[in-house]
């Protein structure tokens, strides 16, 4: 899908300026490391959890304030500077750990607050506080009339329907 090529290419060449990095569209953001490789999603994982993740954000790291979107992909570059093998293990285990025992919130602010989490957040906070003007420019300038192209192409809503189908069976 073009619309969404675009978006990851934009994505690619920003971040690129400062470290070598893949990008590619997922069902979820994350980053791969053997890859190399950040995906972006432009489906959220709730409204409650976006809402967490924001918080997290901007009242306790103190991130100038961006949106989501950003907070996401920044978060991921975050892991594409700071994340090693030792982390992913740390990662695995703290998961297997926590996802037995918490659910909702709770679940989501200690996922946040592990610390191979943590750290690429942090990273993703110093980042956005010095590259701000540059971040929110590009935003306005490049990536939001392609997300705003995204949401109007045919193929994005041919998606959206068949997803919303999915959703009443
Ligand atoms: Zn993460």
């Amino acid at each position: 899908m073009e619309a969404i090529d675009n978006i990851s290419r934009s994505i690619s060449e920003f971040f690129n300026a400062y470290a070598p990095v893949n990008v590619t569209c997922a069902l979820d953001y994350y980053y791969d490391l053997d890859k190399n490789e950040i995906a972006w999603s432009f489906l959220t994982s709730s409204d409650r959890g976006d809402e967490l993740f924001v918080n997290f954000f901007e009242n306790e790291l103190g991130c100038p304030t961006l949106n989501c979107f950003l907070y996401s992909i920044l978060h991921e570059f975050g892991h594409r500077m700071t994340l090693t093998e030792d982390m992913l293990q740390e990662h695995q285990v703290f998961m297997k750990q926590i996802a037995d025992e918490e659910s909702g919130d709770e679940l989501q602010l200690k996922y946040m607050r592990m610390p191979v989490e943590l750290v690429a957040s942090q990273y993703a906070v110093e980042f956005a506080k010095a590259h701000y003007d540059e971040i929110a420019d590009w935003y306005d300038d490049v990536l939001l009339p392609q997300l705003q192209a995204l949401t109007q192409s045919p193929d994005m809503q041919a998606m959206m329907q068949l997803l919303l189908e999915g959703e009443t069976e």
